[in-house]
């Protein structure tokens, strides 16, 4: 979800930008107008995630899923790769991957169903390895890192973080390349944000296609060709929310304050609903449980409506229901769903 007050900021200013006398789809992306707003969006986003002199901002189209080419094809430069395998989101970056190079699966949480997520100790990392990849947050199983992992050696740490990016505090410094998909914490769908450390530009791969390099991309400051305008600005109004919100930090006191609500509500109803992820790999941002009787499914979502609560269902591939708590939803959301559940548990249980 996005927060109120964004979306009605980009209603109030659909018609006449900031002056403009059109909205700002219509601008030219060369014009200054743009210019203006895609400088304040990553100056913002270094603001909120301190992000270092030393790191590129970068805004592409093709999702966070185009990464899953782009990283291999600009970073790995016939070299192996070593892969943490937490489920749905690593395994689709490694087949990825993999047509690049040889990817080692450097642990895997598959022996647990995904339902948690191996111990950084655990690790067998290589000191040869191009870069190490890991997803910080299962969106689909719920499962995310509660610490993240530390850099070794020169191996860079690259991290899809498309469903937990600015909902916690974390260093920047400690990666070589982070990047998410805006349509979860930042914005909306048709754009992605790369963060990637200066050095890393120039391992591109001299053949590689001229839209698909990093260094294409940094060089010109995201303008190489159309940029997704109107998401870059959508995402311009989603970090001035965060900031007034009071940044990163605030934001993550709430988002603990959320996530423990619904996941005391659980434990607390542990006879009726079952959160199948190892508690101390619990998302924050995507809460999955089951009813114990899944006949009540349908009843349970259709209740749900009628409270004005949607998105309640799980992922096709898991079944089960999930809440995504990301930034925008607000404690009194989790409160309704939380009051909710427990009715609901009285009611059928
Ligand atoms: C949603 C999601 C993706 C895919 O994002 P697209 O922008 O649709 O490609 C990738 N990784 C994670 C962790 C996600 O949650």
């Amino acid at each position: 979800m996005l927060p109120t007050s964004v979306l009605k900021t980009a209603q109030s200013e659909m018609l006449d930008w900031h002056g403009a006398g059109m909205s700002i789809m219509e601008v030219s992306h060369r014009s200054s107008m743009f210019t203006q707003v895609i400088m304040e969006t990553e100056q913002l986003l270094r603001e909120l995630m301190q992000i270092p002199d030393h790191y590129r901002v970068l805004f592409l189209q093709g999702g966070a899923s185009l990464q899953f080419s782009m990283i291999p094809l600009n970073l790995m430069n016939n070299r192996p790769c070593d892969l943490v395998n937490t489920g749905y989101w690593s395994i689709k970056a490694r087949q990825e991957m993999s047509r690049f190079g040889r990817v080692r699966e450097i642990a895997s949480g598959e022996s647990s169903q995904f339902w948690s997520i191996p111990a950084e100790s655990e690790w067998e990392r290589h000191d040869d390895a191009a870069y190490l990849y890991f997803t910080s947050n299962e969106t689909i199983s719920g499962a995310q890192f509660a610490i993240l992992p530390h850099p070794q050696g020169n191996v860079p740490l690259v991290c899809d973080m498309s469903s937990d990016i600015l909902s916690r505090d974390i260093n920047v410094d400690d990666f070589g390349l982070i990047f998410a998909g805006a349509q979860k914490n930042l914005g909306i769908a048709g754009l992605a944000i790369i963060i990637i450390r200066e050095d890393l530009l120039d391992r591109s791969n001299p053949d590689a296609p001229t839209l698909l390099k990093y260094r294409t991309q940094a060089d010109s400051c995201s303008l190489y060709n159309t940029p997704p305008a109107y998401a870059i600005y959508m995402t311009s109004l989603v970090l001035d929310w965060l900031k007034a919100q009071g940044g990163v930090k605030a934001i993550e006191k709430l988002n603990q304050e959320k996530a423990a609500l619904l996941y005391q509500c659980l434990d607390d109803c542990n006879e009726f609903y079952h959160a199948p992820v190892k508690p101390d790999c619990r998302s924050k941002m995507n809460v999955v449980f089951y009813l114990r009787n899944k006949t009540l499914d349908d009843t349970f979502i259709k209740e749900g409506k009628l409270q004005g609560l949607f998105n309640l269902r799980g992922h096709k591939v898991l079944g089960g229901m999930r809440a995504s708590l990301y930034n925008a939803m607000p404690l009194a959301g989790v409160k309704v769903l939380t009051t909710f559940m427990r009715d609901f548990a009285q009611k059928y249980g």
